[in-house]
Order: C-alpha cells, then sequence, then structure tokens
C-alpha cells in the first residue's frame, strides 16, 4: 500500500508566491529573486511531503500563474499576438504577459481568457487553438522540476493534464474545426515530454483527466482510449496515474476501466459510490491498482478515519492491500496549507479547530490512514486515531454546531414561504402606484469605490486604532457624499454605496452564527490573487439586523428611493468553505431563512427596495447534467425563501454577473424576483437574448456599461446599447445600470461614467 498526493499548494504559507510575482511585476525585484522564490516554495513541500512519509509526491504542481497556462507554454500553444513579445523577452515575461496582457516599450497585447477551473473557485487561463495549430516542446519546466528534486534527493512523480482535458479546457479561435481533432498532433509533443522523463528514470507520472467527471461526447472518449493505448506502446514502462476528480466516471466507467495504465484515482469524497461500482463491475483488471481519494482535498474538515478505513477495507478487501494507494480526493490547490498558522482567538476556538485540516494536516491523515489500515499502528494505542475519533464524535453532538430551533425552522418551511403573495403582474401594478419611476429607471449594483482610504479606515478599526463611533463617522460621512452624488446626477434608485463592507460574503458571516474566519486560510483564486472563504461549520441564524442601520441611515438622507443591498443564500454557500455534515441544500435553507429576517427587517424600516445578489447560482451548478435539476431545484427555492416575505409593492431586486443564461433561463424566471440587474456590455447584449427568447416576463436592467475597465463610456455608446436592448425586450420592462459593483473603480471615472448614463437614459425617455 502506498501514500499519494495530487498536488500541494504553491502560494506558500504566508503567500511569499503572491508577494513575489507582485514585486515583480512591479519592477521591485529581479528575475533571479522571483526564480528564488519560487525554488524555495518547492522545496519545502517536497521535504514536507517527504518527512510526513509520503510515497508518491508530485512536481510539476507548481506554477507561477496557472498549471494549465504552464502547459501551453510546454507544448507552445502561444498565440500568434505573443510573437513579438516572445522575440524581445525572456520566456518568463512571455508567461506572464499571456497570463495578464502586456502594455509596455511600445507593446501592447491582451491577455488570454481566464476562466473557472470546474466548479472550484479557481481560475484558469484558457489554451486558444487555430485550425493549423502546431505544437512542439517549448518549456521543459516539468523535466527541470522533476530534476530540481532528484538534485534533493526527492524522487517524485511529475503531474500534467492529460492531453484530451487539455484540449477541452480550451477554446477554438476559429471556424471549422473541433479542439480535439487536434489530439494527434498534440500527443506527439508528450511523447517528447515522457521519453525526456523516462531518460530522467522516472517511475511514475500522474495524468489529470477531470473531463472524464463529464458528460463526454463519444469522439471525446474515444479520444482517451487512443491515447493512453498509444502512450501505454511507446513508454510500457512508464507507471502512468490517470486521476480523475470533482464528480464520478459515470457513462464513462467503462472506457476508464479498459485503459492499459498503472493506477486509476478515485474521488470518494464527491463520488461515494464508485469504488462499489468497480468492485460489483468486476472489471477492474488485475494489473491496475487504485487510488482512493478519501481525502477532501477541497474543503477544511478533519477527515472521518472510521469511514475513510471502511471504504480502504472494503478496496483491501476486493483487490489486496498492494494494489491499493491512499490519496487525498483532488490536488490540495483548493485547501488552505496550514492550520498551525491559525491562533485561537474568539470566533476560531480550540473546540472548532480540533475539527479542521488544511493541506499540511490533510497529508499527515493519509500517511496515518495507511499505516493504521496495513496495521503498521495500532487502532487501540494509536494517538492519532483516538483524537480523531473524538473530534468527530464531539462534532456530531456540539451545542456550537448544532441548534434545534434552526433544524425546526427548516423543517416547518411550507409552500407559503417561498412564494410571494400575488403573482408578479399583480405586485407590478402595486409597485408602480407607490414606486413612480420614470421608464428606463437608472440605479447601480450597490457598490461605490472602496478607495485606499476607506480600506484604511477598516484596518485602523480592527487594530484599535478607531473607535466603533469614529468609524462609524467616517462611512456616514462617505455614504453622504455618495447619496448626494447619485442625487445631482439624476439616479432614480439610490444604493447606500457598501463601504462597511470588506467583501460580499464575509460581512455577512461575520454576523451570522454557524460561521467562522481564519487569518491565514487562503486559497488561490488566480494567479496571485487568493480568498479566504469563511468557513460555516454549524446551524445558520441570523441573531441581529446586518444592514438595516446602514440602509435606514442612508434613506433618511434623501426623498428619493434607497435600495438595500443582501447577498443571496446560494451566492454565501457558494464562496464558503461549507458542512459536509448535511446536504448543501439544507445549509442554504439555513442561510435563506438568515437573510429573509434580514429582507423582512429592512421592509419594516421602510425600505421599499431590495436588492438579494446571487452571482454564484449559475457556478455552483453541478458538472454532470444529470444533477442539474436537483441542484436547480434547491437553490432556486433558496432564493424564493430569502425574497418572498414581503408585502406585494415591495419590490425585489437581484444581480446576476456575467453568465450564460439560455439553458437555465426558465430557472431564472422561477426566482421571481421583480427586477434581475445582469452583466451585458462586453456580450454587447447578447446575453440578452435568452431573456428576449423567452419572453422573460419580470423586469431586466442588462448592464450598460463594464466596470471592470476605468474607460468611461459616452453617452451614444449607451444609447445603442439600450437600443439594441429595446429592440428585443418591452420598454416598460427594462432597466439602466451597470455591470455589477463600482467597488474596484475610482471616484472621478465612475462619476464620469454614471452621469453619461443618466444622460442616456434621458435621451431613450425622450425618443418614446
Ligand atoms: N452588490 C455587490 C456590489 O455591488 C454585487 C457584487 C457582485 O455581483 N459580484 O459590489
Ligand atoms: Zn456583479
Amino acid at each position: 500500500m502506498k501514500t499519494n498526493n495530487l498536488g500541494y499548494p504553491r502560494i506558500g504559507n504566508n503567500r511569499e508566491l503572491k508577494k513575489a510575482c507582485e514585486s515583480y511585476w512591479a519592477g521591485k525585484i529581479s528575475i533571479e529573486e522571483l526564480t528564488a522564490t519560487g525554488k524555495n516554495i518547492r522545496k519545502q513541500n517536497w521535504q514536507l511531503q517527504q518527512n510526513a512519509g509520503i510515497d508518491l509526491i508530485p512536481s510539476n504542481d507548481f506554477s507561477f500563474y496557472d498549471q494549465v497556462l504552464d502547459l501551453s507554454l510546454t507544448v507552445g500553444a502561444i498565440p500568434s499576438r505573443y510573437e513579438e513579445i516572445s522575440k524581445t523577452n525572456s520566456s518568463t515575461d512571455l508567461y506572464f504577459a499571456m497570463a495578464r496582457g502586456a502594455q509596455k516599450n511600445g507593446q501592447d497585447v491582451v491577455a488570454m481568457e481566464m476562466t473557472k477551473w470546474f466548479d472550484t473557485n479557481y481560475h484558469y487561463i484558457v489554451p486558444e487553438f487555430t485550425k493549423n495549430q502546431e505544437f512542439k516542446l517549448f518549456s521543459e519546466k516539468i523535466i527541470d522540476e522533476f530534476k530540481e528534486a532528484n538534485d534533493l534527493g526527492i524522487k517524485t512523480k511529475p503531474v500534467l493534464i492529460g492531453p484530451v482535458s487539455y484540449l477541452l479546457l480550451g477554446k477554438e479561435k476559429e471556424e471549422g474545426f473541433h479542439r480535439i481533432d487536434l489530439i494527434g498532433r498534440l500527443l506527439l509533443v508528450y511523447f517528447d515530454i515522457l521519453e525526456k522523463l523516462q531518460n530522467e528514470n522516472v517511475e511514475y507520472i500522474q495524468f489529470d483527466e477531470p473531463f472524464l467527471a463529464l458528460n463526454l461526447t463519444d469522439q471525446e472518449r474515444n479520444a482517451i482510449t487512443y491515447v493512453y493505448n498509444a502512450i501505454n506502446k511507446r513508454f510500457p514502462k512508464i507507471k502512468l496515474i490517470l486521476a480523475n476528480y470533482f464528480d464520478c466516471f459515470g457513462e464513462n466507467l467503462a472506457t476508464v476501466l479498459a485503459l492499459p495504465v498503472d493506477t486509476i484515482h478515485l474521488d470518494l469524497v464527491r463520488c461515494k459510490l464508485q469504488l462499489d461500482d468497480i468492485i460489483e463491475s468486476g472489471k477492474l483488471l488485475s494489473h491496475v491498482n487504485l487510488s482512493l481519494g478519501v481525502i477532501d482535498g477541497r474543503n477544511i474538515w478533519k477527515n472521518d478515519f472510521k469511514n475513510s478505513l471502511a471504504l480502504i477495507k472494503k478496496a483491501t478487501d476486493a483487490f489486496g492491500a498492494n494494489r491499493i494507494l491512499i490519496a487525498p480526493s483532488c490536488s490540495l490547490i483548493h485547501s488552505p496549507c496550514d492550520l498551525d498558522l491559525e491562533s485561537n482567538d474568539a470566533t476560531l476556538t480550540p473546540e472548532i479547530k480540533q475539527w479542521f485540516a488544511f493541506a499540511k494536516q490533510k497529508i499527515n491523515e493519509v500517511v496515518v490512514l495507511k499505516q493504521l489500515a496495513y496495521n503498521e499502528i495500532n487502532t487501540t494505542n494509536s494517538l492519532h486515531f483516538q483524537e480523531n475519533i473524538i473530534a468527530n464524535e464531539n462534532r456530531k453532538s456540539s451545542k456550537l454546531i448544532h441548534n434545534d430551533t434552526v433544524k425546526n425552522r427548516v423543517a416547518s418551511i411550507t409552500t407559503n414561504d417561498d412564494n410571494r403573495q400575488n403573482p408578479f403582474s399583480i405586485r407590478r401594478e402595486k409597485q408602480i402606484e407607490v414606486l413612480k419611476l420614470p421608464l428606463f429607471p437608472t440605479t447601480t449594483i450597490g457598490s461605490f469605490p472602496q478607495t485606499i482610504e476607506v480600506r484604511s479606515w477598516r484596518a485602523k478599526f480592527k487594530k484599535g486604532e478607531l473607535t466603533q463611533q469614529q468609524y462609524d463617522d467616517l462611512l456616514k460621512k462617505e455614504t453622504e457624499e455618495t447619496i448626494r452624488f447619485q442625487e445631482e446626477s439624476g439616479i432614480d434608485v439610490l444604493v447606500h454605496g457598501e463601504f462597511e463592507r470588506n467583501d460580499m460574503v464575509e460581512y455577512f458571516g461575520e454576523q451570522l452564527e454557524g460561521f467562522t474566519f481564519t487569518k491565514n486560510g487562503w486559497v488561490q483564486s488566480y494567479g496571485s490573487r487568493c480568498v479566504k472563504p469563511p468557513i460555516i461549520y454549524g446551524d445558520v441564524s441570523r441573531p441581529n439586523p446586518m444592514t438595516v442601520k446602514w440602509a435606514q441611515f442612508a434613506q433618511s438622507l434623501t426623498p428619493k428611493w434607497v435600495k438595500g443591498m443582501l447577498t443571496g443564500p446560494v451566492t454565501i454557500l457558494q464562496w464558503s468553505f461549507v458542512r459536509n455534515d448535511q446536504a448543501r441544500s439544507e445549509t442554504c435553507t439555513q442561510i435563506a431563512l438568515a437573510i429573509r429576517d434580514e429582507v423582512m427587517d429592512l421592509e419594516k424600516a421602510g425600505i421599499k427596495i431590495i436588492q438579494i445578489d446571487e452571482p454564484a447560482i449559475r457556478e455552483g451548478l453541478p458538472l454532470r447534467k444529470e444533477e442539474w435539476s436537483n441542484y436547480l431545484d434547491w437553490a432556486i427555492k433558496a432564493f424564493r425563501i430569502s425574497a418572498s416575505g414581503v408585502q406585494d409593492d415591495t419590490q425585489i431586486h437581484t444581480h446576476m454577473c456575467y453568465s450564460e443564461f439560455n439553458d437555465i433561463i426558465q430557472n431564472i424566471a422561477d426566482m421571481d424576483a421583480d427586477v434581475i440587474t445582469i452583466e451585458c456590455s462586453r456580450s454587447q447584449m447578447e446575453l440578452l437574448d435568452a431573456f428576449a427568447n423567452f419572453k422573460y416576463p419580470n423586469e431586466i436592467g442588462p448592464g450598460v456599461y463594464d466596470i471592470h475597465s476605468p474607460r468611461v463610456p459616452a453617452k451614444e455608446e449607451m444609447v445603442k446599447l439600450l437600443e439594441k436592448a429595446s429592440a428585443v425586450i418591452p420598454i416598460d420592462q427594462l432597466w439602466v445600470n451597470p455591470d455589477c459593483g463600482l467597488k474596484t473603480r475610482h471616484w472621478d471615472e465612475t462619476k464620469k461614467a454614471l452621469i453619461e448614463m443618466v444622460a442616456a437614459a434621458k435621451q431613450m425617455r425622450i425618443a418614446v
């Protein structure tokens, strides 16, 4: 029996990689210093795993920006627009130009696109392919890092994304071919890589083919068969580990079980029954080993050793211990680095902390599980085992987690709770009467610029350098100025600006029961950007109003409507580490009830328009289509529960960022928000087509300008977009707003853009 790891966090315990990259980009450190930082992180990671007792330690899991971009460079898939840059710059600068764009020395090229890595919050750089795409071994990173570890006396297992998944992760940049057609040409470069690694005496190589967890076409499945047979034929001595994660193999299982590979890795956290399926099928080839991903690489919970040992026993009984490897479910880049770096505080108490395991702790769990399963140590006198049992037992019964009032409330939800009193057509009449808004009403999505100053107040307040009173006074002043600006510029529905919020999820998490936070629990989101997700550990409830004070204050300043601003239950769930001791739907419903309480309190305080942001609904969709409808049922219901307590004439808005709506438009309509604002300007209103074709019945605000850019759009541009929108949506359903919140923008561009936006709306009104 062996221990196996698929990948280790590369950001460094104290985000050293972020700091080094950003300093390098700012010209503050040399390329040598940057390289040294990378080398140091790799060394620490390898040694940590070696000391812990991991047999198969990954290499090439390190990356300065993203592992998919690394591979694009490795196989020479470099879009032609970077040709100039590649001639005049180092390969590192070429690499960063592809990741971030480059604008210096007269050169000006845009970055490659970025998108989410499956259903995680990690973003990768999307490969670009042309019809005559050529591949060649361009970067030898994977070989260099293998040698680098060798020099330290550590024989690693290089990991890379398999050729089928690599192609599927990318995009065709011209018509007339499918990227999977490129497989033959691409495979030749993989041969070159394998050849070189073989010359270095590599023993194991891990190929990640996470697309095996998705619904594949026959052509794609055949490509898998073709590729792994071809590799095996040419390199029969290399032990190939085929890794799948994030969901089951599903209908791809038969294909996978027929492959001539050394080991198949299973994600038994996301797909518990996969092992049974394989045992029952009787189709595991006698020379193939199984890597059991029993430790959750995507969450922060301590493993349940009893459960894992039962799974391992099942596998060893069926196949023999020497064919079994123990592993985390997926790469640990989705886990924070080290729980030992967290000091105890008021919310992260020792009782709560004992339930957690971060990457370093998970590595130890892998090793201890093997020792226990292999009888190297005995459960009765293993301290690790006893401690694990106690922590898990304690979690099952802890009063910190279980709140009967919340559980009962969820259990007694009825259909009344997720339905507004009347259908939209009736609500609409009442809202028109009360709100008295013009045609093409203007609004914003919520946040206004979070200046360095505003951030510094929060930092000072947290350090105790500002009193609550001083901090609140500063925020009030900022809010008042923002209200005045919106009044002067003629915006119809105002917002308070969200200056009191650090982050749209953390702000709510901090005020809800059942949440805790880490000081150093960073996880890479993209490039040098890391996030620190809140942790939902217990039943969620809302002890006190969370936003009423600010909404009420802002409303008191103006006779115009001020919109209350909340984050929705699905988004709070999606952007947190969530409980694994109950269904996601259950946790989401609890959050929905807490948000519902807030909505009701806002209404009571006289707020007539309330926005519940749900930008994460679309990204929460499961990987396999057969699971979509179940997810959408509970997710949409959670939103409805949060929104449905109010009177007919209280207007509920929701907001969603850049999403394809086509295949979920019925579900979006089922949310039954009175108004939805969406991101639309970058697609030139194309995203609106889904709503138009569906004849979306409620009101809609397609974003008319891109908030990701400092560029100020002219009135005429926005009029054009609004005319486009008016051509497909009845004008009395249309709102006018930017694409998203303005917190990353500066004040002067924000003011100019909003003044132009209001002018555009006015012009549209005159035209009718
Ligand atoms: N109300 C939030 C804001 O304006 C919405 C952010 C988002 O959709 N990502 O910042
Ligand atoms: Zn948004």
